[in-house]
């Protein structure tokens, strides 16, 4: 992968980019990161991904860096994606490089900031009409799961299990209920009423389920955050992903089994549908 990276304060073609063994991400995991899309060089929701951000900097007791709107839009510029479809831009905060101790460095030192920009390939029309399938895998992440920090092993091997389980998502289930996906969250649908985990320490608080929550409230479609259990997700009569690159991501399969009728289903399509006319309208492109 190419590309103008932006590392430190600086812009650099990615195979100048160099961080130090002892950075506090390397060492500890010690750090934070943002995906943020764009559709036709427009960002969508970028104030959110960034609020978010700032709470996970606050909780974490790091520096919150200043000018990353301005580095956002600086990354699209620099990599000639202003006319792309979609693409996102990968941002990542550490601790900064100090001597290896558990605690905090002291004094402290300044964050280590990388980020980089690329185009994002969609799923195609037909590959979306046909549906996707999810198995479910234990939950083995730490007990913040609303930060969205770069310790990401437990979610790599549920990836890596939904993976050679011929699956796209993993279902995350934690003493029984269905939270999320390994990158995603989930809402399931019983009768003509949405369901999907409140937000708590055990989800992250995506952005796109966000988005999709105030959709199914304008459009007068019934939602209730509450826990689902892994048995009742099994009964659903609908399941869909959504996140940053997963969009509203029906799901027909889970764990071999066909949800409902195994087809994608009236509720999803409908917020699909709102969710890029959503895009669209905030981004200025013609989503499809
Ligand atoms: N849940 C988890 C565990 C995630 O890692 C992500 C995104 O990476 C999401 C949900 C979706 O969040 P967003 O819609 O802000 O991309």
């Amino acid at each position: 992968m190419g590309g103008t990276v932006f590392l430190n304060g600086e812009f650099m073609p990615r195979s100048r980019a160099r961080i130090s063994p002892d950075d506090r991400g390397f060492l500890f995991g010690d750090g934070l990161y943002e995906v943020t899309p764009a559709y036709g060089g427009r960002f969508l929701a970028l104030d959110r991904h960034l609020a978010r951000l700032q709470r996970g900097t606050k909780e974490l007791r790091m520096a919150f860096p200043q000018g990353l709107e301005e580095l956002h839009r600086e990354l699209l510029r620099r990599n000639d994606l202003e006319d792309e479809e979609m693409s996102i831009v990968y941002l990542q905060v550490t601790r900064g490089t100090a001597p290896r101790t558990h605690h905090f460095p002291d004094p402290s030192v300044p964050a280590t900031v990388y980020a980089w920009a690329r185009a994002f390939e969609r799923p195609t029309r037909e590959a979306w009409e046909k549906g996707f399938s999810a198995v479910s895998v234990v939950d083995r992440r730490w007990a913040r799961a609303d930060l969205k920090t770069i310790q990401l092993l437990p979610q790599v091997l549920a990836q890596q299990d939904a993976r050679e389980g011929g699956a796209t998502d993993a279902l995350l289930v934690r003493d029984g209920l269905a939270l999320e996906g390994a990158h995603n969250n989930v809402f399931f649908v019983f009768g003509d009423t949405l369901a999907t985990h409140p937000a708590s320490n055990q989800i992250l608080p995506g952005i796109t389920r966000e988005i999709v929550l105030g959709l199914a409230r304008e459009n007068g479609i019934p939602v209730k955050e509450r826990p689902v259990s892994l048995a009742e997700a099994h009964q659903a009569a609908e399941i869909f992903f959504t996140g940053t690159t997963t969009e509203v991501r029906p799901t027909v399969r889970l764990d071999g089994r066909p949800v409902g009728e195994g087809t994608v289903g009236p509720l999803t399509r409908r917020l699909q549908t709102a969710f890029l006319a959503r895009v669209s309208r905030e981004c200025g492109a013609a989503v499809t």
